[in-house]
C-alpha cells in the first residue's frame, strides 16, 4: 500500500498549488491534475500486471511462497482501477465531452440543429464518439 500512499500525497501537494487559482483555471488546473493522477495510477496497474505475471511464472515453475505476494496485489491493482474509474468520472464532471459532428468531428454546442463548420444535419441525441 506504500506506493498508494505515495499517490496521495502527490495529489495533496498538487491539490494545495491549484488552490490559489480560482474558478474556470482552477477547474483546468483540477482536471489536469487528475488526468496527471490518472496516468500515474495507469502506470502503477501496468507495473502491478507485470509484477504479477512475474510471480505466477514464478509459481508455475515451483517457487513457493508467492501466494501472498499475489494476492497483495490483486487486490491493490483492483483498487488502482476503481480509483482510476472514480477519477474519469471527475474528469468527466470537470469537462463534459462536447458531442462532435458526424461528418467533419467538430465539437458543436447541445442546441445545435447545423454543425457550424459543414453544415451537416444533427442528430441530437448522437452520444459523442469515444
Ligand atoms: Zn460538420
Amino acid at each position: 500500500m506504500t506506493f498508494l500512499k505515495k499517490v496521495t500525497e502527490g495529489a495533496k501537494s498538487l491539490g494545495e498549488g491549484a488552490k490559489t487559482i480560482g474558478g474556470r483555471a482552477g477547474d483546468l488546473v483540477e482536471s489536469t491534475k487528475i488526468k496527471f493522477e490518472i496516468s500515474k495510477l495507469e502506470k502503477e496497474v501496468e507495473n502491478n500486471i507485470s509484477a504479477l505475471g512475474n510471480l505466477v511464472f514464478l509459481q508455475f515453475k515451483g517457487e513457493k511462497d508467492h501466494e501472498k505476494e499475489i494476492e497483495r496485489l490483486l487486490n491493490t491493482t483492483k483498487t488502482l482501477e476503481e480509483e482510476i474509474a472514480d477519477l474519469k468520472v471527475q474528469v468527466e464532471k470537470l469537462h463534459p465531452k462536447p458531442p462532435v459532428c458526424p461528418k467533419c468531428n467538430t465539437e458543436y454546442l447541445p442546441v445545435a440543429n447545423f454543425c457550424m463548420n459543414c453544415g451537416e444535419k444533427l442528430e441530437k441525441e448522437n452520444p459523442p464518439a469515444e
